[in-house]
């Protein structure tokens, strides 16, 4: 019998898993079916580097179906809404997919709707997103005419995908700034919803005290309720007000509009809630999330996603034939901090442990919570690991799914 898997969505998550199950099974086994609305598939970690002219959106843009094997069937159409019940995806192009395993992999969307004035008078002109490629290259623009002033890089609300990537925006701007000799003219200000500079406490430590060695201004707790193009000013909820020149914002998050269409899918937010360690739906046991899409307390990260990918094409395998599923994800992210004059951290972490002390991925490698410039030819170099390695389905030599704990240390807090 020939099993359907279809997959929603053909980005990071969506494709490693196509590519991963079609060297699993032959045709005749499985028909493997990939559903995604369009044929643009942006290497989004390069979208942090168009603003500040170092990369450009026509290097980081491939085509979609072209990531994926041959005998993959790929389907170009929006989605309408899943029958959970019926196991029937119901797409925007008017046609039906039965499936035997449904995988959502839709990711999540920026909402700068939900934002009280966001998308109102100065919105790409002064207020900007660097989130979306048309963000990033508007502000590539107003980053190059900016002649002064107070830029203000404003997290409007948690989860947001990459929740590292304002942070390194606020560091790569401030070595910008001083290349142009015109830091002095340029005020930097940071504000999140979080109490501190990031969600994990050891990282969000070092992270505030590079921040004030940057001159860069921290402010917490302030949750964005209104913004104001023309008076130039971001209001909290308790009546707080930032002032800026140019606001970078990361608008509120949601996921797939079609989630909150399909009865007993998604929570209000559009996630889709899931088992963290078998990345299995709650709503059913044939549907399995991966990536940004799931509800998981763990980062929405492309890394995550890849680490998730080895343990759902193994729950898969195991489900189909009838089996326990055995595989257990961690919640392992691993994100390169870029921190500015050609250096980056590099942190790993999972559900249980803080970042730590040591190299990655083994005794020797990569440091870890610690600047170098070995670091940032590491994330430089992921990109060409991303579509030659990653999206293939290819295992990287020496990097499991799991947190490695090997030449590893704890760091001690007051
Ligand atoms: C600025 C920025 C920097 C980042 N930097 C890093 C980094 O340095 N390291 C890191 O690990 N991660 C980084 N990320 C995060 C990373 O890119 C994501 O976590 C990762 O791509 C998630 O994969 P995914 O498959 O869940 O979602 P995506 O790759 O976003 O794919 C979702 C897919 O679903 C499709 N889709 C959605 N809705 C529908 C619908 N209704 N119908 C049909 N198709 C639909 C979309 O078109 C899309 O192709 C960054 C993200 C951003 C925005």
């Amino acid at each position: 019998m020939t099993h359907r898997i279809v997959i929603l969505g053909g980005g990071t998550g969506g494709t490693l898993t196509a590519n991963r199950l079609r060297r699993m099974y032959s045709p005749a086994e499985a028909e493997i079916v990939v559903v995604d609305q369009d044929d643009r598939h942006i290497y989004q970690p390069g979208l942090l580097f168009v603003p500040f002219g170092l990369t450009h959106p026509e290097d980081i843009v491939r085509p979609r179906g072209r990531q994926l094997h041959d005998e993959i069937t790929y389907v170009q159409s929006g989605i309408d809404r899943v029958d959970v019940a019926e196991q029937q995806v119901h797409l925007l192009n008017g046609s039906s997919l039965g499936y035997d395993v449904l995988v959502v992999a839709t990711g999540t969307n920026v909402l700068p709707e939900e934002t009280e004035g966001l998308t109102g008078a100065g919105w790409m002109e002064k207020m900007f997103t660097f989130y979306t490629l048309e963000g990033a290259s508007a502000l590539e623009h107003a980053l190059a005419g900016f002649e002064g002033g107070r830029i203000v890089i404003d997290i409007v609300d948690m989860p947001i995908k990459c929740p590292i990537a304002p942070l390194e925006f606020a560091f790569l701007a401030d070595w910008f700034f001083t290349e142009r000799k015109m830091r002095d003219k340029v005020q930097l200000t940071y504000v999140t919803p979080l109490s501190g500079a990031f969600t994990k406490p050891v990282a969000a430590e070092q992270l505030a005290g590079m921040l004030a060695e940057k001159h860069i201004e921290l402010i917490t707790d302030f949750n964005a309720g209104e913004v104001d193009g023309e008076a130039g000013t971001i209001t909290s909820y308790d009546g707080r007000e930032v002032p800026f020149d140019l606001a970078v914002v990361i608008p509120a998050h949601g996921g797939a509009e079609y989630v909150g269409r399909s009865e007993g899918l998604g929570d209000e937010l559009n996630f889709v809630p899931t088992d963290k360690q078998t990345l299995q739906s709650h709503a059913a046991p044939n549907i399995f999330v991966i990536g940004d899409a799931a509800d998981v307390p763990t980062s929405k990260a492309g890394s995550v996603t890849h680490f998730e990918g080895d343990i759902l094409v193994e729950n898969i395998v195991h489900f189909l034939a009838g089996e326990a599923l055995e595989a257990v994800f961690d919640g392992h992210a691993n994100c390169f901090i870029e921190t500015g004059f050609h250096k980056a951290l590099l942190i790993d972490f999972n559900y249980e442990t803080e970042p730590l002390t040591g190299h990655f991925p083994s005794k020797v490698g990569l440091p870890l919570l610690k600047e170098s410039r070995l670091n940032h030819l590491g994330k430089l170099m992921f990109q060409w690991f991303y579509w030659h390695s990653l999206l293939p389905g290819r295992d990287i030599p020496g990097i499991g799914a799991a947190m490695p704990s090997s030449g590893k240390h704890p760091v001690h807090t007051a």
